[in-house]
């Protein structure tokens, strides 16, 4: 499985992971590379609770509770507001699908 997704009754606690700028891999943007790990071809709004702008860009993020998958980089489809937010915290849109950052194991970066 590439992605994972949010909890689909209350959504997860999630962070923004900082400095992330300098990450690049081969399907040419975050965002191009979440609708291929995801299968979706059209873009969802900002998994930012309550946000309802659409989602422009691939955040990383990580899910911050212990029992969740916390630790491991995720690419979250978000507003360009949001994402210029370094280490927010917030809490996710039920039922949203993450893909997996680790290029190693998705697209080889
Ligand atoms: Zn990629
Ligand atoms: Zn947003």
């Amino acid at each position: 499985m590439n992605y994972v997704t949010t909890n689909a009754v209350s959504g997860n606690e999630l962070k923004n992971e900082p400095a992330t700028s300098g990450r690049t891999c081969h399907c040419g943007s975050w965002i191009a590379h979440w609708k291929t790990y995801t299968g979706k071809s059209a873009l969802p709004t900002c998994v930012v609770e309550g946000c309802n702008a659409k989602a422009e860009v691939g955040a990383h993020v990580e899910f911050t509770r212990q029992d969740d998958e916390k630790g491991l980089s995720y690419i979250a489809p978000m507003c360009g507001d949001h994402n210029k937010d370094h280490d927010l915290v917030f809490q996710s849109k039920p039922g949203y699908r993450l893909a997996r950052g680790n290029v190693r194991e998705t697209c080889g970066g």
